[in-house]
């Protein structure tokens, strides 16, 4: 079974857009995955095909309708092929991470909630997470205009890590945060450009030798950069 993403949207227009090329395209048109969507307006019981409504509250901005986006979800999983988790791209979520991808990509998929406005009504997202486990996720501490881009992020970061997507499984594996460490710089032909040089040691053949010279320049890249990462890794290190 492939691989599968249901987005719930008020722009299913917008997928699979740029998923669609490079990698990530490669796997749709193999059906490593696949992708569907639920168009959030389809549920709206009036004849203007109202989703949202204005804020209580002084609040400026409009809020999707609870029983609106509870239809849609609704939809999702139940036409979902199997059981799937359900994220909701906000803000206010937890920092969307490698773990997290990977986590996601060994399983059969994910239902997406995308907001947009300013979000959704309080109330269905405490309903679904409390009913059905719903995790909110963000993307970073930015406001998008919508969850759609948000999306994005998370499914590339899923679909990548699918079996047979990247050919090169061991380069996946040496990409930063697997190892709990920002990547080690890399270098291609040319041996000289604009002066400079690459490092001898990746010149050596010794590999033991460029694996550990590897490791010291991403424990120095993530302490100067990532203090916290830094930090964790030192903890993990000790507790190890
Ligand atoms: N009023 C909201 C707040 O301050 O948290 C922001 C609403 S934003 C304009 C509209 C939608 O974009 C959100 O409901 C969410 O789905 C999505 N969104 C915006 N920024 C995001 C982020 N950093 N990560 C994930 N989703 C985001």
């Amino acid at each position: 079974m492939a691989w599968h993403a249901n987005i719930v949207t008020l722009f299913p227009e917008m997928f699979p857009g740029p998923l669609a090329s490079s990698l990530a395209g490669k796997g749709l048109s193999k059906k490593i995955w696949d992708i569907s969507t639920v168009a959030i307006r389809d549920f709206a019981t009036d004849k203007h095909r109202t989703v949202d409504d204005t804020s209580y509250g002084p609040n400026a901005g409009m809020i999707l309708k609870p029983d609106i986006v509870h239809s849609a979800l609704t939809f999702a999983t139940e036409s979902a092929p199997c059981p799937l988790p359900i994220l909701f791209m906000t803000p206010r979520g937890a920092t969307f991470t490698q773990a997290m991808a990977q986590k996601l990509s060994s399983g059969n998929g994910v239902i997406i909630l995308c907001g947009h406005y300013e979000g959704i009504d309080e109330r269905v997202i405490e309903y679904w997470t409390q009913n059905h486990g719903l995790t909110e996720v963000s993307i970073g501490d930015y406001i998008l205009s919508g969850g759609e881009i948000a999306a994005f992020s998370v499914l590339d970061a899923c679909i990548r890590m699918l079996p047979n997507i990247v050919h090169n499984s061991a380069s996946i594996e040496e990409e930063s945060f697997y190892l709990d460490l920002l990547e080690y710089p890399q270098y291609t032909k040319p041996y000289r450009w604009q002066n400079k040089v690459v490092p001898e040691v990746l010149l050596s053949g010794n590999h033991k030798k460029i694996a550990e010279w590897q490791k010291v320049q991403a424990e120095d890249v993530t302490r100067v950069r990532r203090p916290d990462l830094w930090q964790a890794y030192l903890n993990k290190k000790t507790m190890d």
